[in-house]
C-alpha cells in the first residue's frame, strides 16, 4: 500500500501481531522513502450475502425477518433466548462463510429448519410446515410421524 505520509508505494513491516482475539492482524510499517511509520488492521471481509427469492428478486438480507420467524415458530417453547440468540448468530457465520456474494432464500429456510431442529422439535415442525413446500397434509403428517419416532438427537 502507498505510504499515507508521500504516497511512496513501498513499505516494509516491522512488527505483525494478531489482535481482537486473532480476529485481526495489526501491522506496523515504515515507509522505504520517507521513514514514516504507521499501523495497518487487517480483517477478514465476512459480508452477509445477498438473498435471492423465490421470484429471483434480490434483497438484502433481514436478520429482524429471519428472527421473528424463528420467535413465531418458537413462540411458547421451553427454549432460551440465549439459545435462540446463539442459533441465529450460527446462522449468520455460516452465511458469511459460504463466501458467496449472493444465496438463495431456501438456504437460510434450511439453516434455520436444521438449527430449530436441535433446540426444539415442535418449533421445527413449525417452521418447515411454513417453508418447505408439504404437497399435502398427508406429507406433513409423515414428517411429523418421522419425528416423533425418531429418537432424540443427544446434543452436548
Ligand atoms: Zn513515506
Amino acid at each position: 500500500m502507498r505510504c499515507p505520509f508521500c504516497s511512496h508505494d513501498d513499505t516494509k513491516v516491522i512488527d505483525s501481531r494478531l489482535v481482537a482475539e486473532g480476529g485481526q492482524v495489526r501491522r506496523r510499517r515504515e515507509c522505504t522513502a520517507c521513514s514514516e511509520r504507521y499501523t495497518t488492521y487487517e480483517t477478514a471481509e465476512l459480508l452477509m450475502p445477498r438473498i435471492i427469492k423465490g421470484n429471483g428478486n434480490r434483497e438484502p438480507f433481514d436478520e429482524e425477518k429471519m428472527r421473528s420467524g424463528i420467535l413465531r415458530a418458537l413462540e411458547k417453547r421451553p427454549v432460551s433466548v440465549e439459545d435462540i440468540e446463539a442459533a441465529i448468530n450460527h446462522i449468520k457465520k455460516a452465511l458469511q462463510a459460504t463466501g458467496e456474494r449472493e444465496v438463495k432464500s431456501l438456504v437460510v429456510g434450511e439453516l434455520v429448519m436444521e438449527h430449530l431442529q436441535r433446540l426444539d422439535q415442535v418449533a421445527f415442525v413449525r417452521f418447515a410446515s411454513v417453508y418447505r413446500d408439504f404437497k399435502d397434509l398427508e406429507e406433513f403428517r409423515q414428517e411429523i410421524d418421522r419425528l416423533t419416532n425418531e429418537p432424540a438427537e443427544s446434543e452436548s
